[in-house]
């Protein structure tokens, strides 16, 4: 049975799934959960889901598997019709996914307000999907919910602002209190897969703009390979990932590093948290290693958290990226020093009571 009280969290993909899951499970029988089907890949939406233990999905549809374009107007059309029948008291989306800007289209244009958890992240990199979507998913949102006081002020920049903006922390550190295991546990994951604590490196490489141009996808890969001479590279693939490599033939790039399926949100935070440094062009991974204080390097030109780079995390820009990793690795003795005291930039709200009590006191349960 659906209310029109029912909050709806609109999720496509596993940074959404892991993002929000603290805010469903906070909101309960309040919450109705529709996935869109954009990750439908067993290890990237069943592990997930099996980790947000406690959130049930009310409904999915499908648009996995297709052009950008494809997927949000499907979405847009079947979330329209889904939320016609079956209203709600407002829509909340996260992140910068092709879901997230169909959810906010579709309850706009049925007047449902929108609620954008992590809003105001700016790359400035238009050539980015995720950029578009932030930028269109923030002019359409009733509600944003700006993870840093930083955020808050691009928003404003934008025009954005006043009572639509709200500064709510990071929901990460909620999703990270409930997913990473304990000390001892993680341990024993690293021990397992035979890699010494603080002895290897982790590395994620998923994103269009880094996978989708073979040149790209070749330096990344090979700058990633020569890392191996200096410590074990263990490189879960995202199966987009593996889809070029076989395209392109690129599988001699992988020699050398450990490569495995994509892994269980909890498997993959003990590695992160017992890398000795990591290297991605993931969003959230960059996160989660300021959370973990552990050394990233971000196999990107730009990114959309812009706080980070002061001292958390290191871009590869424009150099070639090869060069960058061997520097940070020389580094690490005083790179991981200095992270100890850092301060960290999150805030200690917990972000997802603070949105749902944003969402209560605006638009009140009948
Ligand atoms: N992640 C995971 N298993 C993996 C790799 C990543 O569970 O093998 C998690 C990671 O902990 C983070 C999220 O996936 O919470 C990041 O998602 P992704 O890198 O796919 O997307 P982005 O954050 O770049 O949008």
């Amino acid at each position: 049975m659906t209310s029109p009280d029912d909050i709806v969290v609109v999720l496509g993909t596993r940074p959404e799934a892991i993002k929000l899951g603290g805010l469903c499970r906070a909101a309960g029988d309040r919450a109705r959960v529709v996935h869109t089907g954009q990750h439908y890949d067993a290890h990237l939406w069943y592990d997930v889901v099996d980790d947000l233990a406690g959130v049930s999905i009310a409904t999915s549809i499908e648009i996995g598997g297709r052009s950008r374009g494809e997927q949000i107007g499907s979405a847009v059309e079947q979330l329209t019709r889904y939320l016609h029948r079956h209203p709600a008291r407002c829509i909340v989306v996260q992140g910068d996914t092709n879901s997230t800007l169909a959810g906010a289209l579709a309850a706009s244009s049925l007047q449902i307000p929108v609620v954008h958890v992590e809003a105001g992240l700016r790359s400035h990199d238009r050539s980015m999907p995720e950029e578009m979507n932030r930028i269109l998913v923030d002019a359409v949102a009733d509600l944003c919910c700006a993870p840093t006081p930083t955020n808050a002020e691009q928003l404003q920049r934008e025009g954005v602002g006043g009572e639509r903006v709200v500064v709510t922390g990071n929901t990460l550190a909620g999703a990270l209190n409930h997913l990473l295991p304990a000390p001892e546990v993680r341990e024993d994951i690293v021990a397992r897969a035979g890699l010494p604590i603080d002895g290897y490196i982790l590395c994620t490489i998923h994103r269009a703009g880094t996978v989708d141009d073979q040149q790209r996808l070749t330096a990344a890969l090979c700058a990633v390979g020569a890392m191996s001479d200096r410590a074990p590279v263990l490189l879960p693939m995202h199966p987009h990932t593996a889809h070029n490599v076989r395209r392109w033939k690129l599988e001699s790039l992988l020699e050398g590093l450990r490569v495995v399926p994509p892994m269980a949100p909890r498997e993959f935070l003990a590695f992160e948290a017992g890398a000795a440094m990591i290297v991605s062009d993931s969003g959230g991974v960059q996160e989660e290693a300021c959370f973990l204080r552990r050394p990233l390097v971000v196999l990107r030109d730009s990114t959309e958290r812009p706080e980070l780079l002061d001292g958390w995390c290191r871009l590869v820009g424009t150099a070639d990226p090869g060069e960058v990793l061997a520097r940070a690795w020389a580094d690490l003795p005083d790179w991981r020093n200095a992270l100890r005291t850092r301060p960290f930039p999150y805030g200690t709200q917990d972000a997802s009571a603070c949105i749902l009590a944003e969402i209560s006191r605006r638009w009140p349960a009948r």
